[in-house]
């Protein structure tokens, strides 16, 4: 292979043996591939922007208050207390991304990524429709005129406005939407930190997006790093059917015709019959571009397509495999196990433990008591006035120092209680005694503790 040819093995696609920046003036693809994503990217896009203000029942939908502490999923709050769910939600989402990357290849890079989405579907083609398509945008970087310059200024205010929104957006999930509302209607005096988050989000937003653009992906981004130690033969990839394709060339046998489409509509600069290479983000362009020069030759679609590097090989379709089966049903258990802890948790949690250091006191003559310390953790809104009610052994009571628990709204309320039993009860040196905690007459919690008494066992 010629020097020029094997420049992949040596360096990125967007950068040239000296390790100078090398621009990448990509065509907008067309075809079946691209609508889909466009129709992928316009559901995201919504999400995206219409999520901070929906509410349910006076709670956002979804917010990650970092600030004070508190998330909001889908209207239901959680707290520091739940913590645990938090670090099975990230253990959850470490195996889901190992699974997923082994199974699916670079899917969400190519369909959901945000900067995909932005880059290719967004910015590319303002960027097109200002300045003109590849050849007329390198004409006019190589030959500056004033028309070039008050495009480009165009064009960066429009980037400008459709980053400001974005994080402006973007923030509203931290703060909410009346937050982010009350913030700018204060000008931002009692929220540095979202006006820092503003600012910085802003500038990076334009920095990636007029200058570092494909390099986001190719050089900093940690999960486009992981995927070689997590693709194999058999993951799901974008790729070039080399054994259909060569020898490629107009007069020769092989199916390519070296017209170099898929190369030109390659958001990175690479061309894929190279054969998988770290800077591709299996973004389907190089599909719909050879797809239509397919077409126009009258050989089948699908020189490149979605395979694996086995499907290649070994001339093999691409289908569900038994082990895509068995990871596709562990990533489905995983996120039913964690959507079902998270749905099955309480909106109040109580402890009740008997006082340390404490034995029993006499109670007169015929009884004998205990002290308990409880302290009951509100996660909802609302104040609870709670009662707690001794059910097993039925016949004792209990005293309760103060009045009964009310729990406070997003946070913890402690007090002591004693159980008194009858002396005539107490069958040895310890029992158990069971507690229900009880808001307006339903059951909300059964608590066990221990009971210590005077007897001896012998
Ligand atoms: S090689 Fe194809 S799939 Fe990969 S980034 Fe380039 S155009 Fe997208
Ligand atoms: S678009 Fe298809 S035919 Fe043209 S160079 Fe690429 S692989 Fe070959």
């Amino acid at each position: 292979m010629a020097e020029k040819e094997i420049y992949f093995r040596d360096r990125i696609a967007t950068s040239d043996d000296q390790g100078r920046r090398r621009w990448v003036f990509a065509k907008l693809p067309t075809g079946k591939y691209t609508t889909r994503r466009n129709v992928v990217a316009l559901i995201l896009l919504t999400l995206f922007f219409v999520l901070p203000h929906i509410k349910i029942q006076g709670e956002p939908f979804l917010l990650l208050d970092i600030l004070n502490r508190h998330f909001i999923l889908f209207g239901a709050i959680f707290w520091p207390q739940d913590t645990y769910l938090l670090g099975i939600t990230m253990l959850t989402l470490v195996v889901f991304i190992i699974l997923f990357t082994v199974i699916y290849g670079r899917l969400w890079c190519g369909w959901a990524c945000p900067q995909t989405i932005f880059m290719e579907i967004i910015f590319r083609r303002i960027e097109t429709w200002i300045e003109g398509g590849p050849a007329k945008q390198k004409e006019a970087k190589n030959h500056k005129t004033l028309s070039f310059y008050i495009k480009r200024l165009f064009k960066y205010f429009v980037f400008f406005t459709i980053i400001f929104l974005s994080v402006n957006n973007f923030i509203s999930y931290f703060i909410s939407f009346d937050g982010l509302l009350k913030a700018w209607g204060e000008g931002f005096a009692n929220n540095n930190i979202a006006l820092g988050v503003l600012i910085a989000g802003t500038t990076a937003g334009m920095f990636i997006y007029t200058w570092f653009r494909e390099q986001a992906c190719t050089i900093v981004c940690p999960y486009g790093r992981l995927q070689g130690s997590l693709v194999d033969n058999d993951t799901i990839i974008v790729a070039y059917d080399y054994k259909r394709g060569e020898p490629r060339g107009k007069n020769q046998q092989g199916d390519c015709i070296d017209c170099k489409n898929c190369v030109a509509v390659c958001p990175t600069g690479i061309d894929i019959r190279n054969g998988t290479q770290l800077e591709c983000v299996n973004c389907t362009a190089c599909i719909d571009a050879c797809d239509s020069v397919m077409e126009k030759v009258s050989k089948p679609k699908g020189l490149i397509r979605y395979t694996s590097e086995k499907g290649i090989k070994e001339g093999i379709k691409l289908h569900f495999t038994g082990r895509m089966a068995f990871y596709t049903v562990v990533l489905g258990a995983l996120i039913i196990f964690l959507g079902f802890l998270m749905f099955s948790r309480t909106e109040m949690e109580t402890t009740i433990l008997r006082t340390p250091g404490m034995l029993y006191q006499a109670q007169g003559t015929d009884s004998t008591s205990n002290l308990y310390n409880y302290k009951i953790v509100n996660k909802s809104r609302k104040e609870l006035n709670l009662e707690i009610k001794l059910v097993e052994p039925s016949d004792g009571i209990i005293k309760m120092v103060g009045h009964s628990p009310i729990a406070k709204p997003e946070s913890a309320t402690e007090g002591v209680f004693f159980v008194i039993l009858p002396n005539n009860k107490l069958t040895s040196h310890k029992l158990g005694v069971k507690f229900h905690i009880i808001l307006d007459g339903k059951i909300m919690e059964e608590q066990t503790a221990s009971f210590l008494t005077p007897k001896t066992n012998n």
